[in-house]
């Protein structure tokens, strides 16, 4: 009998865990069996977790570069749909019956909801006779039981959790190790099976920014996925350290789609800086090992999930700061979506992320910082907003990032910690570079002028600009905030 491979988020042949294992028995089974791969499209799932558009038509963009390479090594794809996300059971069901499937492979995925519907498509599964399922734990390098403190928790802040994952990394060398997918070489499915591959894979999705610049700026593929990873450690990597705070350059690898979508493995990231790094993770070259950590925090962040699930369930991760009253200021939250806060720096992450579905970090943490404490509005708005418009939006990262930005998550930066909007822009942007590329009113504007114009030009100068004051005062902001957040910690 046959064997199957449901891919998920690991649209990738090179080292997939799951795939490598159902590969090679297909390969041991010999010529009578065969192995076919299988990817469901799910709206409601989608829209139940607020994916972007534009990451949608990434991953459909992917799916057809996987069903090519899949192809090569004999492995057909079937593409199915389920109209409700409770039809997912029935439908992966339907291909066992009907494509006489023994075994079906797949990644475990991290997140709660998944979670249960991976359980109950296993049930479901377990009552057909003789079907069996193997779950292959891909999406951490390090499983979650294997890091924990000296006393078996759960680490819950990031340095200490990094130096004992670095350790196990370092000591035993199967944690990266990486698979190389055999040619399954199946016999002509296709053809014995042939109603089943009727759809073809969806090769875009429609959203709202420009299709040619997007398949540009992140064209689909692993092959290009490992060219920008190589070029990367070859050549930026060394000066990361120095780089990626400065959002006008290109300093970082902007992996980040690849590796949400599973085109890419963090394991692969990992070795290939590694090997630049002369084989060292938490010495050697500064802007490698600083770039391995950046992968670090992705990890850790994945752990989080796994270990305090309640933070992908819409909680806090500290449940105390659920008690700040906040603000529901629509107009502000929408001039932050819209980029017309009056705060330049702001308004120029808030552009990026509009106009091309990424956002550089350092923006990230000033745009979410700006949101929770200077308009004090809910980071989970913010997190919602980052999720339904990023290319790169992940669960675990996003709400890793916006509850530290927001000092409510593990390894917050402290409450009484508020960015200076103006001094970040002076910091991060200082000559305006970046706020000039995506703030075209503040075009002419000098390097003085430009990180506060409202105050740098007399008023009718500025008026001529069609750029707003500022929406808020931010030191009264902040004393406003402050305020809150120590009534809500009792701290006051
Ligand atoms: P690089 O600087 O080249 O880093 C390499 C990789 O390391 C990244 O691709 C990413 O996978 C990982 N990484 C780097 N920084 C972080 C970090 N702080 N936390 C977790 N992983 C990290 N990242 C996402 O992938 N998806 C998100 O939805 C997301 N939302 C964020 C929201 C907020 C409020 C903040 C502050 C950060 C968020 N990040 C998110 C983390 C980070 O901003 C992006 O991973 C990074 O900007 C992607 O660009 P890059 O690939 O060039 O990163």
């Amino acid at each position: 009998r046959n064997a199957l491979m449901w891919f998920r988020n690991d649209l990738r042949i090179r080292d997939n865990k799951a795939l490598y294992a159902a590969s090679m028995r297909s390969k041991v089974g010999g010529n009578n069996k065969f192995l076919v791969a299988l990817y469901i499209v799910s709206e409601e799932e989608w829209a139940e977790h607020d994916e972007a558009p534009v990451k949608i038509d990434f991953w459909m963009r992917n799916l057809v570069t996987l069903t090519a390479s899949l192809e090569k090594l004999g492995i057909p794809l079937v593409v199915k749909t389920a109209k409700e996300k409770t039809d997912v059971v029935k439908v992966v069901e339907e291909v066992v019956k009907g494509m006489d499937i023994s075994h079906v492979f797949w990644s475990q995925e991290l997140m709660v909801d998944e979670r249960r519907r991976d359980r109950q498509v296993k049930e479901a599964l377990l009552r057909h006779s003789g079907v069996y399922v193997e779950e292959h734990e891909d999406q951490l390098i390090v499983p979650a039981e294997d890091v924990r403190t000296k006393t078996g928790n759960p680490y819950a802040v990031f340095t200490p959790f990094y130096n004992t994952w670095c350790k196990l990394v370092e000591s035993e060398s199967h944690y990266l190790e990486i698979t190389v997918t055999p040619d399954a070489n199946p016999p002509k499915a296709k053809e014995l099976y042939a109603e089943h591959f009727k759809t073809k894979s969806p090769s875009s999705h429609p959203h709202p920014l420009d299709v040619n610049e997007m398949k540009r700026r992140y064209p689909a593929g692993e092959d290009e996925a490992h060219a920008r990873l190589e070029k990367f450690v070859q050549e930026k990597g060394k000066k990361y350290h120095q780089g990626r705070d400065v959002p006008h350059q290109d300093g970082t690898s902007v992996l980040s789609m690849y590796l949400n979508a599973g085109v890419l493995s963090t394991r692969q990231c990992i070795v290939a800086a590694r090997i630049a790094n002369k084989n060292k993770i938490q010495s050697g070259d500064d802007g490698l090992k600083t770039w391995i950590k950046e992968l670090g925090w992705r990890e850790f962040y994945r752990h989080i999930l796994v270990a305090f699930p309640r933070v992908c369930m819409s909680r806090a991760f500290q449940p105390k700061t659920e008690r700040v009253q906040w603000s529901d200021n629509n107009e502000h939250f929408q001039r932050w979506i819209e980029g017309k806060t009056g705060f330049p720096i702001v308004d120029a992450g808030m552009r990026q992320l509009k106009a091309t579905g990424y956002m550089h970090n350092r923006l990230r943490m000033i745009v979410a910082c700006f949101l929770v404490k200077d308009l004090l509005i809910n980071w989970q708005q913010g997190e919602k907003y980052f999720m339904s418009t990023l290319i790169d939006g992940d669960l675990a990262s996003n709400n890793g990032g916006w509850q530290w930005s927001a000092s409510t998550g593990t390894d917050s930066q402290p409450y009484f910690r508020v960015f200076n909007p103006l001094l970040q822009s002076k910091r991060y942007d200082p000559k305006g570079d970046y706020i000039r590329r995506w703030v075209p009113e503040l075009k002419m504007l000098t390097e003085q002028q430009i990180h506060e114009p409202s105050h740098a030009l007399p008023p009718k100068e500025f008026a001529k600009l069609g750029y707003p004051k500022p929406i808020v005062d931010h030191a009264k902001a902040k004393d406003k905030y402050l305020t809150e957040f120590k009534r809500a910690l009792a701290l006051s």
